[in-house]
């Protein structure tokens, strides 16, 4: 039987992939989002791979490839980090006053209405 073990080179350091996560930055450097590389279901080996899983909740390619490109013009990135590395960058709280960007992208949670039931009332 034949395992494929994927690793990548951290600052000079070989770590396995699957003890790594991809964390998605604000702006303002502080973490917005994260999730690891490697899953049940998949590897994300490449940066790309990884913006289109931060991004998943826009099912259509073309809309989803823009959501991309203005994140990163406004000055999101991503970045490869061990999961340890990961979990205390997210432990910073931000202070800038900014909220993550998947969340204004992706469809709206309304907080004051979580059931939709206000616009149900008269369907
Ligand atoms: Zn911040």
């Amino acid at each position: 039987m034949t395992t494929l073990r994927l690793s990548v080179d951290l600052d000079g350091v070989s770590v396995p992939l699957h003890e790594c996560d991809w964390v998605l930055r604000q702006p303002c450097g502080c973490v917005a989002s994260m999730m690891h590389a490697v899953t049940s279901l998949m590897a994300l080996t490449s940066e790309d791979e990884a913006w289109h899983e931060f991004y998943c909740e826009i099912p259509r390619a073309d809309k989803r490839r823009r959501a991309i490109a203005a994140a990163r013009e406004q000055g999101h990135t991503i970045a490869l980090m061990t999961i340890d590395d990961a979990v205390r960058a997210w432990e910073v709280r931000c202070t800038h006053g900014q909220i993550p960007e998947p969340a204004q992208q992706a469809p709206m949670f309304d907080p004051t209405d979580p059931a939709g039931i206000s616009s149900d009332v008269n369907a």
